[in-house]
């Protein structure tokens, strides 16, 4: 056991140097050569603007034919859909996981709560708007916004 201690303290480190980082950011709204994986973060929504992120991706709506998919983890995707305005308990986990994103790495809000605050501006709870915490790179208006402007608003990333 001692010699193969010996053996790998004295072997060193032979692993190849990682190569450099891509550059963190694209150009905004830059289309993703036909597909974006997609993390969604509810940092403090009502829900409303997830029953049409639902029914974007929903059979009638549809937005994987036009390259857009949603993926169970930040480190698996492009970028980030973000709904709600960031409640103060949401602004570290919201950072952490724009954080666990890959670069290059986009940020999309979707609907008036996270542009703005909408309805909730000025609540006791809330931190801010989307772009307060992270860089956002796409706007989807709306309250909620309809599932065409979702479907349009990810047609404008995937560039199909
Ligand atoms: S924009 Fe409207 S639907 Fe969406 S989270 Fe805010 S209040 Fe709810």
């Amino acid at each position: 056991m001692l010699g193969l201690w010996r053996k790998i303290r004295g072997t060193g480190r032979v692993a190849e140097p990682a190569p450099p980082r891509p550059a963190d950011r694209l150009p905004a709204a830059a289309p993703l050569g036909g597909s974006v994986q997609i993390r969604h973060v509810d940092a403090g929504s009502c829900n409303g603007c997830e029953v049409e992120i639902g029914s974007a991706f929903g059979p009638v709506y549809d937005a994987e034919r036009y390259g857009a998919r949603l993926v169970a983890s930040p480190r698996h995707a492009d970028a980030l859909v973000v709904t709600g305005p960031v409640t103060r308990n949401m602004a570290e986990p919201l950072r952490r996981t724009y954080d666990a994103v890959p670069g290059p790495k986009l940020v999309i809000a979707v609907g008036d709560c996270a542009r703005n605050c909408g309805v909730f501006a000025g609540a006791y709870g809330v931190a801010g708007a989307v772009r307060d915490v992270v860089r956002v790179d796409v706007e989807i208006a709306g309250c909620p916004p309809r599932p065409e402007a979702i479907v349009e608003g990810l047609r404008k990333l995937t560039g199909r």
